[in-house]
Parts: structure tokens; C-alpha cells; sequence
């Protein structure tokens, strides 16, 4: 089936850009891209931009784009989304070009988040160069990286991103804490273990995060090690998790949502073979929240003479 070929690009609003841009640039190690009327362009790689923040008051994820690799296979998803019953917008030019892409559509999925599906986003005339990151973002064959949204009903959701191509990966059914069970569907669209991911559990935003991935696991270290300094809080400690087995920490934004910043994900090469499990548990190990590892710690402080 013609489907999407990767997530090419997060958008958020941002009620505070320059604290955005200190996290994203001076903490995290992305570069600063060209961006259009007041919004900040963020690059991974060598596209002119694969995070939009533009200012607004919500502090939430805005739209995601999809790269859809051909008009043919754009036309073949919206023809599939407007058979079932979708609305799909063809977008105008001046918003094709803020997105830097040729063509534009656009959607929203069940859950009421902006999907935009586009084809050929521009490469950026100057190499990326990240100082703060030597390895690189991984983005070669899995696109910006992925998102794990919030949503009340898993299954319409999973039937959309079914529509536009994706493929299961697995799912995690977890009782976080008693009576809250964390029940999330992870789907790919190509050799990422997952480009999105969708959570029947308590959420205040339309995103719980994005992430985002890095060539070397010491690109990893280094940038946990500068939120600390930066006293940026962490919302989970390093840790991985059993399907996609990223080495990878969570960090709060600006906008209150978080980011996962990790490295050596599992690739699912050969769909043919892949087995849909479900995994009983979140974290293999790690993820911690900071609370728990501060008391662990001190009771380590307090037994020593
Ligand atoms: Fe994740």
C-alpha cells in the first residue's frame, strides 16, 4: 500500500520562543534554522527544518507533517482518507512555503490533531553542524523521530494511521500506579520502531512528547548531562524501554510537555517477520523519576559514617 515515508517535521506553539530556542540550540544541540515571521526553525539534519515553533499562547503540539515521497502516493492517501469519511484540505502556497514543502494536504486524525501531508521538504543551503552533538540526529531512514500522543480512544486512531500506511509495532499495557493503567499502540513507517504512538492515559496536552535521536549513545550522556546544569528538569531519568530499546531520557520543554532524547533504537527491517507483542511494562529498566532517584541517593548518603 502507497503510504507515508516518514514524520518530516513537528509543529508546536510556544509561549515563550527564546527560552524554546536556548533549550533546543544551547541544551539539546539542534541548529537554528530559517524560519518566517517570528517563529523559530529548528534543523536535525540537512532539511531547512524538522521542528516549527511558532508563538501562541497553548504550549502544545500544532501539526505534524508527513512525507508522503511522491504526488502519486499524496493522491492515493487522500483519496483513501476521503473515501472513509475524512476531511482533507489541499493547502494554499503561502503555507506550503512557510512549511518549505512543494505540495501540502491536510487532515486532522480522530483525535483532532493538524496532520499534514506533503510532499519534497526543502534541504537547507548550509550544512548542519551541531557542536553540542558530533554524531549527528539519526534521521537517514526514520525521519525527524517520533511522537506519543494522549488520546482517549486508541483503536480510531490506529484505524487512521492504518489508512495513511503505517504498520503495528507492538503495544505496552502497564498499571503505572494503582488504577492507572497506561495502555499505548506503537506504529512505524519504515524502519523506526515507532513514528507514532498513541496512550489511553491522563493527558493535559495533544503531545506527552516528542523524540528525538542521536548517531552515539556519548551524545546521549553529554546532553544529559547539560539539562542537569542548565537545571532543566527532567521528567525520566535514562533508561529503555522493552520494544524499541532506546537508550534515552526525557526532558521537560518550555512548553511543559517533554522531549525524549535518545539513542540506538531498534529498526524493524523485514516486516514479514516482525511479531505484534504486547509488553507488559513501560521501562526495562531506568526512566525513573528524579524524585525516586534523589531519596535513593540520600538514604545512600545518610547509611555511611
Ligand atoms: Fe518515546
Amino acid at each position: 500500500m502507497n503510504g507515508v515515508k516518514e514524520l518530516g517535521y513537528f509543529g508546536i506553539t510556544a509561549s515563550d520562543l527564546p527560552a524554546w530556542e536556548h533549550f533546543a540550540v544551547e541544551v539539546l544541540g539542534l541548529a537554528r534554522g530559517e524560519a518566517a515571521d517570528g517563529a523559530l526553525a529548528l534543523r536535525l539534519d540537512d532539511r531547512v527544518h524538522r521542528m516549527i515553533v511558532e508563538p501562541g499562547a497553548s504550549d502544545d503540539m500544532q501539526f505534524i507533517g508527513y512525507d508522503c515521497g511522491s504526488d502519486a502516493t499524496l493522491e492515493a492517501i487522500a483519496g483513501r482518507l476521503r473515501e472513509a469519511g475524512h476531511l482533507i484540505e489541499a493547502c494554499d502556497e503561502t503555507l506550503a512555503r512557510r512549511r518549505a514543502v512543494r505540495r501540502l494536504h491536510a487532515t486532522r486524525d480522530p483525535a483532532g490533531n493538524r496532520v499534514e501531508l506533503y510532499v519534497d521538504l526543502a534541504r537547507a543551503d548550509m550544512p548542519f553542524e551541531s557542536a553540542l552533538v558530533p554524531s549527528g540526529f539519526c534521521t537517514a531512514s526514520g525521519g525527524a523521530g517520533h511522537a506519543f500522543m494522549p488520546v482517549p480512544d486508541r483503536q480510531p486512531m490506529i484505524d487512521f494511521y492504518t489508512l495513511i500506511g503505517f504498520r503495528m509495532s507492538d503495544f505496552i499495557v502497564e498499571e503505572v500506579a494503582p488504577g492507572m493503567v497506561v495502555d499505548a499502540a506503537f506504529m512505524h513507517c519504515n524502519p523506526r520502531h515507532h513514528t507514532v504512538a498513541f496512550a489511553q492515559m491522563p493527558g493535559a496536552k495533544a503531545i506527552h512528547h516528542f523524540m528525538i535521536e542521536v548517531n552515539e549513545r556519548v551524545d546521549v550522556g553529554c546532553a544529559y548531562d547539560r539539562v542537569m546544569k542548565a537545571g532543566i528538569p527532567l521528567e525520566a531519568t535514562l533508561g529503555m524501554h522493552p520494544n524499541d530499546r532506546m537508550f534515552s531520557f526525557y526532558v521537560t520543554t518550555p512548553s511543559g510537555f517533554a522531549i525524549e532524547f535518545g539513542a540506538d533504537g531498534r529498526l524493524i527491517e523485514d516486516d514479514d517477520a516482525w511479531e505484534v507483542t504486547t509488553h507488559d511494562r513501560l521501562s526495562t529498566w531506568g526512566h525513573s523519576r528524579p524524585a525516586q532517584v534523589v531519596e535513593a541517593l540520600s538514604r545512600g548518603n545518610s547509611a555511611r559514617p
